[in-house]
């Protein structure tokens, strides 16, 4: 199926809202493993919401309309594909019993112009709106499929997803599945090259790799005729990739890399502590945007000044002034100072220079030290981060955050 969105709405090209609706339903559709050639951004004008149907027909096989299906006289999208393809509207009265109720039930004055949503193109099949009075509308026509969506987000993404998803999967005749492997701590092109043959090689499944920020994510997506063949697909590939990224493949799906950790301390009962200075508590955050974290995570400090660093976590005034309070001396420091402080099994400590002030030759912009104390001693690693200061902090305290789960899975794993 060769697909294509067509967003209408003219303040789309004045560029006072985001199509954010495109972005959403091509992540969608890749999900669904359809392919995606065009999106389209089409004005409230039905002359041009003609010729962009028209074009899109002549292309495609999957129409995906956004917008344009309100009660107002610049909505067009459903009368003008009704026109092109000849079909006449026809009043579904449910829906317009539904529309009437809603207004009587909030005491509001319902104008005439708000029973033209309940009109339907012949044959067509109305999707639900949980969220709002635009219905939504599935035609087919000839081979093709031409989907229309209200252009709230609120309203489109479920009924994307409850009842357009559902429909597809069944249009597509065979069962498509996919799954998110999340990788970091090895730059995209170094894991391109590491996988670049299994991307070119790989038709069922595929392998479509994205960059996010901090990580890069690979969606292996299955096609086939029941769904006990996709997993064995999905986890063939799945250990390919293992063999070849290793431990840098972090988690799947929806998973994030505090979730990963908040596991493997949950199971072993090992308890962490940390210590910050250029990430201003970010870690802390991180760690415990997972809800029962208090199990393990027992104290996060943030020692952001040279004093707080002394009188809070007892670094030796001695170590910073010979090292700098930017160093691998004064991260080790910090780490064990910090997990003897808190009485804990593990401790994590991050110092750097997060800019975009306060860089030097020696010690430049992005700088940082993060250590780890552990029952096995205490180790320090130094970074070079790029970016500005918010996206050094970030990157700072996941890769503390990827260290310590590096440390798990090696000691416990
Ligand atoms: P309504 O019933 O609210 O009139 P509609 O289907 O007619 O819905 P539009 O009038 O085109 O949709 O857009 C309504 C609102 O939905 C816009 O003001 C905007 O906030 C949002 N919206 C529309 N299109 C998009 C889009 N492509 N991406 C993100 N938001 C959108």
């Amino acid at each position: 199926m060769k697909a294509e969105i067509i967003a209408v709405g003219t303040e789309l090209l004045l560029g006072q809202i985001v199509n954010t609706n495109a972005r959403y339903l091509s992540e969608k559709l890749a999900e669904l493993g359809i392919d995606v050639y065009w999106q389209t951004v089409v004005g409230d004008n039905d002359l041009r919401i003609q010729e962009a149907l028209n074009t899109a027909l002549s292309r495609a096989d999957l129409l995906i309309f956004s917008g344009g299906l309100g009660p107002t006289m610049d909505d067009l999208t459903k009368e003008t594909v009704a026109s092109v393809l000849s079909l006449p509207l026809e009043m579904d009265i449910d829906w317009e019993n539904r529309i009437v109720g809603l207004f009587a039930k909030t005491g509001r004055t319902m104008t005439d112009n708000n029973r033209k949503q309940a009109l339907i193109p012949q044959g067509a099949r109305l999707l639900i709106n949980d969220n709002g009075t635009a219905p939504g509308i599935w035609l087919e026509h000839g081979d093709s499929v031409i989907v229309m969506l209200p252009g709230p987000p609120r309203e489109l993404e479920p009924m994307f997803a409850e009842k357009v998803m559902p429909l597809l999967r069944k249009e597509a005749g065979q069962i498509i599945l996919s799954r998110v492997l999340k990788v970091t701590g090895i730059g995209e092109s170094a894991m391109e090259e590491a996988i670049a043959d299994l991307i070119r090689k790989q038709t069922n499944p595929t392998i479509a790799p994205l960059a996010k920020y901090t990580e890069v994510h690979l969606r292996v997506t299955a096609k086939t005729d029941t769904r006990e063949e996709a997993e064995v697909l999905l986890d063939e590939t799945e250990e390919l990739l293992h063999e070849r990224l290793g431990d840098a493949i972090f988690a799947r799906n929806e998973e994030t890399m505090a979730d990963v950790i908040a596991k493997m301390l949950f199971a072993t009962k090992l308890t962490l502590a940390t210590a910050e200075s250029c990430t201003g508590g970010l870690l802390a955050h991180y760690l415990t945007n997972v809800s029962g974290s208090s199990d393990y995570f027992i104290e996060g400090l943030i020692t952001y000044s040279n004093r707080s660093k002394i009188n809070l976590l007892g670094i030796k005034p001695a170590i910073i002034r010979e090292y700098g309070a930017v160093s691998e001396e004064t991260a080790l420091s910090m780490a064990e100072n910090v997990r003897r402080r808190a009485d804990t099994d593990l401790a994590l400590a991050v110092t750097g220079i997060a800019g975009p002030t306060g860089g030097s030759d020696q010690k430049p912009v992005g700088l940082v030290y993060i250590a780890l104390a552990s029952p096995d001693g205490v180790s320090c690693r130094r970074f070079n981060f790029m970016g500005k200061r918010e996206n050094i902090k970030e990157r700072a305290a996941i890769a503390s955050l990827n260290i310590l789960r590096l440390y798990l899975a090696k000691h416990y794993g």
